[in-house]
Parts: C-alpha cells; structure tokens; sequence
C-alpha cells in the first residue's frame, strides 16, 4: 500500500502531465496489419500489411515511387479508400466503423495539402481560406455568410504563412509555391488534428519546396500536430521530416528515424524488382 504522504506529494509534483500534455504524448493516427485492395481481390491489394503511428508534433515522410501506394495510404486515413482488412484510427475514430455521421467529422478534422493546391481559382485568396471553415460549420453557414471571427482568423493565417497581402487577389493569379501557402492556411482554418500532404511539393521548383516543407514542418511542432507528407525525393525527406515511412508496391520496406536509416535500405526503395523485368 502507498503510504498517504507519499501518494500527495505525488499528486502536487510539477512533473505530473496534465491530460493535454497526455494526449499528446498518444498516437494520433494508428494503422495496423493495413489492406486494401480496389477490385475487392487480396490477390490485388495495393497496401498489404501497412503499420503506420503518428504523434502530434512530428512530420513524417512517406517514400515511395510512383504506384508504391502513398496517395492510397493517405486516402485510407480519411475513409477514401476500400479496406479489406486491418485498423485505421485516427483523432479517436475507428475508421473501418464509423457511426453515422461521423465520416463528415473525421474529414472535418483532417487537413489535406494536394500537389496541384486544388483551390478555387476566380475565388479571392481569402475566400479559399475560409472555405476550410466550411467543413465545420456545415452549409448552414453559408447562408449568413462568414462571421467576422472566421475572417479575421482566416486573415491571421494568411499572415502565418506569409501571403496576408494577396488576400483580396483571384487564387489563381498567385504563383505556385504562394498557391500552396494558401492551400496550407486552409487546412489550418479547419483546425485540424492532422495534416495530409500528398506530394505537396511535386510542381514546385527546388527553393519553393524547400520553403513549403518548412512551413509544414513548423505548423506540426507549433501546433503539435502529426503531419504526413508524401514526396518521391528522398534528400528533400531526410531534410525537413522526424522520420520516414518507405513503401514499395503496397508493403512497409522501412520505417524509422531520418537519422538511423541504412542508404542500403533507402535506395531499395527505388530499385526495380528484378522479377518484374524478367517477365
Ligand atoms: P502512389 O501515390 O504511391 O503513386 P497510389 O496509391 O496512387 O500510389 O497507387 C497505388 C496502386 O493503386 C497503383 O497501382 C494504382 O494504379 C492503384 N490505384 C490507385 N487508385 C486506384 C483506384 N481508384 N482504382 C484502382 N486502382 C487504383
Ligand atoms: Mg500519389
């Protein structure tokens, strides 16, 4: 038995987390034993046993070439791809069953960053940032408009990410890399509890992809939330993500801390199965 004394020095110690600090310490995504298949045939899965853990505050770099399964990976976490088997939770949602009404919230919850910025082209650039409050608020909201707190946040987010001057322009006469930044506010104005970024760099020059990675690399320590980013170019992983999750045709190759990956094991990734050749 522990002793009265001791059991209330324990409870005043600074060292004790409190329940924020706890959830932050869980994983906020966990995917274990994951597949999927799009024709229903596991003779065809496109992601045959995947694990995946994300916690707030990291980047993680998912690795692969093209048809590795990176883009089927990330729809997976939002309920956009057919699981035939496996676990997939993410912000608390049993992904393989959800209740009713629950995929819009977990969509709600997640922020996604595409390669092509997917915004509204003749929409201001203050505009496509609110539209991020749309997936909360519902349409309900778009009767009234938006209220005067979604805007001035939306304006302080522009700030964050450096564009607050370009909030009244048409989104499509920004350049690229100030495109994405504007995608990037969006997520943000969603409040996300995790941040998807499928190849968010992939039609940027080098300088632009640079900055963007950053950008995402600071939201995820600031905010202290997960954020995975696909890339198929491995200095630009190893420079501006925690850890690397490597997949080639649909299976886990590597997984682990940037600084503790084997290049033996990295270049694996993009080497060409031989059998495949043979045939
Ligand atoms: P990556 O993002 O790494 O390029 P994808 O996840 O897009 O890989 O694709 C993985 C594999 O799944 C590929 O062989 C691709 O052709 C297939 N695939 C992707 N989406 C679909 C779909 N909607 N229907 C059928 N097959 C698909
Ligand atoms: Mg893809």
């Amino acid at each position: 038995m522990i002793p009265a004394a001791k059991s209330s020095q324990r409870q005043q110690s600074p060292a004790e987390p409190s329940a924020q600090e706890l959830r932050q310490r869980l994983p906020r995504v966990s995917v274990r034993g994951l597949q999927v298949s799009y024709d229903g045939n596991l003779a065809h899965s496109v992601l045959d046993d995947v694990d995946l853990e994300l916690f707030p505050g990291e980047m993680v770099a998912l690795l692969g070439s093209s048809g590795s399964g990176k883009s089927t990976l990330m729809k997976s976490l939002t309920g956009f791809a057919p699981i035939s088997s496996g676990s997939v939770r993410v912000a608390g949602h049993d992904v393989c069953n959800l209740q009713r009404g629950e995929l819009r919230t977990l969509r709600s919850e997640v922020g996604q960053v595409f390669q092509q910025f997917n915004l509204i082209g003749r929409l201001s650039v203050l505009n496509n940032v609110l539209t991020g409050a749309l997936h909360r608020a519902g349409a309900i909201n778009l009767v009234g408009g938006f209220s005067s707190a979604h805007r001035r946040r939306a304006m302080e987010l522009l700030d964050r990410v450096g564009i607050a001057h370009k909030a009244k322009e048409p989104a499509r006469s920004l350049s690229g890399g100030q495109q994405q930044r504007v995608a990037i506010a969006r997520a943000l104005m969603q409040e996300p509890e995790l941040i998807l970024a499928d190849e968010p760099v992939a039609s940027l020059d080098p300088k632009l992809a640079d900055s963007v990675l950053t950008l995402l690399r600071e939201i995820a320590i600031e905010d202290g939330i997960p954020v995975l980013v696909s890339l198929h170019v491995l200095p630009l992983a190893l420079q501006h993500s925690d850890r690397i999750v490597g997949l080639k045709d649909g299976k886990m190759m590597l997984s682990g801390p940037c600084n503790e990956l084997e290049p033996a094991a990295l270049a694996a990734l993009y080497e060409k199965d031989t059998d495949h050749e043979l045939h």
